[in-house]
Parts: structure tokens; C-alpha cells; sequence
């Protein structure tokens, strides 16, 4: 109850009634009255997530994340959304709450009109693409609810293709990696955050435990391009199946001169942000990273996933530290990906969803229509 009265209603009725009167006198009354009845009410509340370890990547150590939980309403049916702002991409809680406080709704009376709703939202301010992020998700809960059905079906995909996901494991020192990848059984594969000058060891003490298969995000870490490659090939031959943001996304060159030579593949993620970048990471990256917080949601992800496939890239779905909606969200995307990297949800310890599972590390999808989460 208390998380009710947390949230924070911004529903315009007002604004949306002197709409409707200006704009309905030939509607006949039932339509009017259906109308008016059905407008959207969206909510939102600030949450922090606690992280299960301190996480460590090339640049920065943290052991929370800041959230907004969002709830989209609309002829008494919720749509759940997240936005997730780790604190190295700019938003905050403040920035979100005052971002979602501008949203008037009130000229929308359909919730199939995602494209115009979403459209809208967009253009209220550049940036803010976790609170965009948020409404989105929100939305396509919403309207999954409302065809009952799981997006992964209302796209077509099929939900036994899901990759298996990986885990991640951060900067750290070889008790705790050797730790950490004890506690990895189920995962088929390990994601490592390399970036720093620990790198041949931590490869080398996760090598001594196991061979899975491995894949390494550098976080931009690498800034010699001759060092990059001769990496690359020195991880290859410890069967790491490819690299993500090598090398700084500034150093558009260099980053397309190591995917030339490299004898596995790179990855953007920090390069790829949104719909528009994919054209600039063709030839740049073998892939993309689609994260939902950075793309605005799954309307642009879904576009993402389409063009890079179009174009013959690798798809990578990843994902923040996020909650079970946001993640559930992104893994109805999964089974158009070549992997996956969905385990935000797995390294908190104070989720509010029950959502995707994953099974012997494999992207479990239920059949929940919508994003496929229930409240905890
Ligand atoms: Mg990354």
C-alpha cells in the first residue's frame, strides 16, 4: 500500500476534459463516455537497487543504482516500466521524476498509437532516454495486456530461440573472481570486465576454474590499437568469443581498424546508442549492444534489432542493473539476438518483479502477456 501512495499522479484531467468537449460534441455518448473513461494516468516513484557485490568496471566502483518504477493506466489496466540510471550516463532520480513530470497525456486516447505516444514523448526534451525508456516499457506492457499477449509473440519470434545469458564478473582480485565464478555454475557463459592492467590475469585465474565460453567488455579501456589487436588475438586463443567497446567510441577509425584485422568480434555498445547509430556502426563494430536505457525503449530497440540484422551485424541484447520489468522487457526482444547479456536482475537483492527466469543460464520467457512480469 505504501508503495501506492509513493507514487506520483500526473494524470491532466482537466486538460484532457476541455480537450475532449472542444473536440467530441459529434461523438455519439457511448464513444464520449469510453473515451473520457479510458485516459491514461501515469505514476512513477524513485527505488534504489542494492547490488548482491560492489561492482567494478574500468572507470568507476558502486554498490547501488537508482531507479524509477513507472505504472502507465489505462481503462483500469497497468502497464508496469523502469528506468535504470547508472550514475556514468547522466540521469538521475531528480533528472527522471522532473522529466516524467512534464509528460501530458490527455490528447491521447488510444494506446495503439505508440508510435504518436512515444513520438511525443521523444520530443519533449534530447536525452532523458531511461525516463523515455521507462514510458515505453510501461506503454508495451500496457498494450500486450491489452491483446493478452507476450510481445515476444506479437513480434513473431520464437521464444525457444532465447539465447543463454551471460554473467558478469567485474574488476576484481583473483579470490574474489575465483569466488565469483564458482557461484556461476548454471551460466553458459561469463561476460569479464577487463579495461585495466589486470587484464591477462583475471583471463588466466578464470581460465585455471573453467573453460565456458567467455566474453570481455572493455568499457573503453584499451587506448592503443596495435595493443587492442594483439589482445584480441591473445584472448582468441583462450576461446574468448568476442570484444565489446575496445577502444574509445570517439576513435571511430581505430575501432574499425581492429574489427578488420580482429579474429573475433567487436562489439559497440558506449558507440551505440540509438536507431541512428547502427548505420554508423556498420564496418565500425561486427555488432551492436541494444540496451533498453539507452535506446528510449523497446519500440526503438525492436527497430535496432531489425536494421543491424538487415545489415549483417551481430546482435547483443544487454541491459543496466535493472529490476526483473526492465529486464523481462529487453529479454522479449532475446530471441533475435546472438546473445545476451540479461543478468541485471540477478546481481540485486531487492527486486520488485517476478519476470523472465533463467534456466540453466538459458532466457527463460513465460507466457505473461505484456513484458511478462507480475508485482513480487
Ligand atoms: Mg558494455
Amino acid at each position: 500500500m505504501s508503495n501506492r501512495r509513493d507514487f506520483i499522479k500526473t494524470a491532466g484531467v482537466l486538460t484532457g476534459a476541455s480537450i475532449l468537449f472542444n473536440t467530441a460534441p459529434l461523438l455519439a455518448n457511448e464513444n464520449f463516455k469510453k473515451t473520457a473513461k479510458g485516459k491514461f494516468k501515469l505514476r512513477f516513484r524513485p527505488y534504489t537497487l542494492n547490488l548482491k557485490h560492489v561492482f567494478t568496471l574500468s572507470t568507476s566502483s558502486r554498490s547501488t543504482t537508482p531507479v524509477v518504477l513507472t505504472e502507465l493506466e489505462y481503462d483500469g489496466i497497468i502497464g508496469y516500466g523502469e528506468a535504470s540510471m547508472p550514475p556514468y550516463l547522466g540521469e538521475s532520480h531528480e533528472s527522471v521524476l522532473k522529466f516524467l513530470s512534464k509528460i501530458d497525456l490527455s490528447s491521447f486516447d488510444d494506446p495503439f498509437e505508440m508510435e504518436n505516444i512515444l513520438g511525443y514523448v521523444d520530443q519533449i526534451e534530447t536525452g532523458n532516454k531511461a525516463a523515455k525508456a521507462s514510458v515505453d516499457i510501461a506503454l508495451h506492457d500496457l498494450v500486450g495486456k491489452i491483446m493478452k499477449q507476450p510481445w515476444y509473440k506479437i513480434w513473431g519470434y520464437d521464444p525457444s530461440k532465447t539465447p543463454s545469458t551471460s554473467f558478469t564478473i567485474g574488476i576484481d582480485t583473483p579470490e574474489v573472481i575465483r569466488q565469483k565464478v564458482k557461484e556461476t555454475d548454471i551460466y553458459k557463459i561469463l561476460k569479464v570486465k577487463l579495461g585495466r592492467d589486470t587484464d591477462k590475469m583475471m583471463i588466466e585465474t578464470i581460465r585455471q576454474i573453467t573453460d565456458k565460453p567467455i566474453c570481455v567488455d572493455i568499457n573503453q579501456g584499451w587506448t592503443d590499437k596495435q595493443f587492442a589487436l594483439d589482445m584480441a588475438f591473445w584472448l582468441h586463443e583462450r576461446g574468448i568469443v568476442f570484444i565489446e567497446q575496445a577502444m574509445p567510441k570517439e576513435r571511430i577509425d581505430d575501432n574499425a581498424w581492429l574489427t578488420e584485422r580482429s579474429p573475433i568480434p567487436t562489439i559497440g555498445d558506449e558507440a551505440v546508442q540509438r536507431l541512428d547509430d547502427v548505420l554508423k556502426a556498420h564496418k565500425v563494430y561486427s555488432g551492436i549492444n541494444i540496451k533498453l536505457m539507452k535506446c528510449t525503449g523497446m519500440r526503438e530497440a525492436h527497430k535496432m534489432v531489425t536494421l543491424a540484422k538487415a545489415l549483417g551485424m551481430k546482435v547483443m541484447i544487454g541491459c543496466m542493473t535493472e529490476t526483473s520489468c526492465a529486464i523481462s522487457a529487453a529479454s522479449q526482444l532475446s530471441p533475435m539476438a546472438d546473445w545476451a547479456d540479461l543478468d541485471g536482475a540477478l546481481l540485486i537483492s531487492n527486486d520488485v518483479y517476478k519476470g523472465m527466469e533463467v534456466h540453466n543460464g538459458k532466457v527463460t520467457l513465460n507466457t505473461l502477456p505484456g513484458i511478462g512480469v507480475r508485482k513480487i
